[in-house]
């Protein structure tokens, strides 16, 4: 077995088709005719403008108008007027159009390629495809055709464009298996809006795979099985179906009211990272947005982005969910979230360090912009304002009293705003959790963040494997640490929801039940699946689980009595 790592889930089975770097293999020379040679070239740019004009028409279809725009950025990575002039200034030397080109993307790339974050990389491979798009061109080499790959195709490629991407008839490719790309690749984030299995980083895959031999990917374990034997084929065709069939059962629940068997009614909303995310959430009846991550607006620009631009994605949001609640979360930066220009300088304990909250309530130009920008969008929806890494009182009440002012701020300036907004905090430290009383004061809302939660309560880095037997949101620890916050939440009269990821695991759901959470913030695919869990408990059932696993002493024994209760 091979392993890489898992970026779009779902079981693939089917036959590799090996999409082989075509030869862009050419020998220099030296053009006499300059003025030529530089319209050969701009007239390969026209063409590939027109192609990648197409490419993208065709990925607006299949995949949506925001997926359709990295295409587009190829085109305005070729006519940047750096490249162009520098390119014509090569020619102009007596350069042929070829070796100029080759050699200013290569300069990008080399550039683009030793930054240190993910984005800033991806430029890389975005020069890479428009460098081989237009070398094609000259060459008169003719591209794979992606749109003529028969059904059951596992696509098999070093690295796959975007470009490619928008050639995917989405009928036919079951899988996808690069050698390069993360999470975060561009190719990654279409192949998951497309709902393809994908692996990416799969070592020496080209290499060790064949055409036409049969393989087996999971895209949420990253695992790869190539020519896989009759009992691992029995297996995953087993499992595949068994997904295939859970999801089609799940759609009974879709349109439906997230409700307990007796009748007591849940928000079940999502957790997004991006504006259009929003769509997505809608699209998997999610009934708002409980958790929108900010920092990824942050982490897509090389600048603190403008209190317009946030305003412009924020308001997005808000539209898109049509007066659903959307709860926005200020800026939470530092631990395992870094943004390079911030310059966060380097910490010895960075997830003890200064971030989030800390960082904002330091930097308050940043964090004025930030609420600015969310107070005037919430004239256009149901906006909330949520504070993470809250650790006590005078954090609420400074955030709480800067966004009072700057209310009055946009009322003198005669700028719509809720005047409304409810300002609520994450729970996700343990200190929060042993002061809920005193923050459900000065709080409108909590929710609960179990991923850091778990981390600070059980002093456990949720990224150290070594650590990692410690780091489980079912420790008895982290169970009491929830309920005395939901309590907490309870007494004051205020929702308590929980947007970490344990919201959706069907062990904890009875728990939470039992405790009185009032909302479940999950990611979008999850939300049929936790309808359907929470439609499955009464209130009298999850308190006779609850009072059970409050009285056990480990984790071990908290897993082990769950699964006996749990289907
Ligand atoms: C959490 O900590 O549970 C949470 C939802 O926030 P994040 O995962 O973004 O830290
Ligand atoms: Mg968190």
């Amino acid at each position: 077995m091979l392993k890489g790592i898992g970026v779009s889930m779902g079981i693939g089975i089917g036959k590799v088709l090996l999409i082989e770097d075509h030869s862009l293999e050419y020998t220099p020379r030296t053009v006499e005719d300059t003025q030529a040679e530089t319209r050969r070239f701009q007239n390969a740019v026209d063409v590939f403008c027109v192609n990648t004009e197409k490419h993208a028409e065709a990925l607006k279809i299949s995949a949506g108008a925001k997926e359709a725009e990295i295409m587009l950025g190829h085109i305005s990575i070729v006519k940047d007027p750096f490249l162009l002039g520098e390119v014509e200034k090569l020619i102009a030397g007596g350069q042929c159009a070829e070796a100029a080109f080759e050699s200013m993307c290569d300069m990008f790339i080399q550039i683009f390629s030793a930054a240190e974050d993910d984005l800033t990389k991806q430029r890389a491979a975005d020069v890479r495809d428009v460098k081989a798009g237009v070398l094609g061109i000259l060459l008169g080499v003719t591209e794979v055709k992606l749109s003529d790959a028969p059904a059951g195709t596992v696509l098999c490629a070093r690295e796959l464009t975007p470009s490619m991407i928008a050639e995917i008839n989405k009928d036919h490719i079951v899988g996808i298996l690069t050698e390069t790309g993360s999470t975060t690749s561009h190719s990654a984030i279409l192949a998951r809006v497309l709902e393809i299995p994908a692996v990416m980083s799969v070592p020496e895959i080209m290499s060790a795979a064949e055409n036409g031999e049969t393989v087996i990917l999971d895209g949420s374990k990253g695992e790869v099985i190539l020519s896989p034997d009759d009992a691992q084929l029995g297996l995953y065709t087993q499992r595949q179906a068994k997904q295939l069939q859970e999801r089609r059962e799940l759609e009974q629940f879709r349109g439906k009211t997230t409700a307990s068997a007796d009748g007591t009614v849940y928000e079940l909303v999502c957790n997004i990272g991006k504006p259009d995310d929003a769509a997505k959430a809608m699209d998997c009846d999610g009934e708002g947005v409980g958790l929108f991550r900010t920092e990824f607006l942050f982490m897509d620009k090389t600048s603190v982005p403008s209190e317009e631009e946030q305003f412009g994605e924020y308001k997005k949001a808000a539209m898109l969910l049509k007066g659903k609640p959307l709860i926005i979360r200020t800026l939470d930066i530092g631990g395992d979230k870094d943004i390079p220009y911030l310059g966060l300088g380097k910490e010895e304990n960075p997830f003890m360090g200064f971030r989030a909250i800390r960082y904002c309530l330091k930097n308050r130009e940043l964090f004025r912009t930030q609420l600015r920008a969310i107070l005037r969008a919430s004239a256009f929806g149901n906006v909330s304002i949520m504070f993470p890494l809250i650790t006590c009182v005078e954090e609420v009440r400074e955030g709480r009293a800067l966004v009072e002012k700057l209310k009055a701020e946009l009322r003198a300036e005669g700028i719509d705003f809720d005047e409304n907004i409810k300002v609520g905090i994450m729970t996700e430290t343990a200190a929060s959790g042993i002061i809920a009383d005193l923050l459900a004061r000065e709080s409108d809302f909590f929710s609960i963040g179990t991923n850091d939660l778990t981390g600070y309560t059980m002093a456990a880095d949720r990224g150290n494997s070594d650590v990692s037997y410690l780091y489980s949101a079912l420790q008895p620890s982290v169970l009491r640490m929830i309920r005395a916050i939901i309590e907490a939440g309870r007494n004051q009269g205020i929702p308590v929801g929980m947007c970490g990821e344990a919201a959706a695991d069907p062990m904890m759901i009875p728990l939470l039940i039992s405790f009185g959470l009032t909302e479940f913030s999950v990611s979008a695919p999850s939300v049929l699946r936790v309808r359907k869990c929470i439609s499955s408990w009464t209130k009298e059932k999850a308190d006779a689980v609850a009072e059970k696993v409050i009285s056990l002493a480990t984790q071990q024994e908290v897993k082990d009595y769950l699964r006996t209760v749990v289907s």
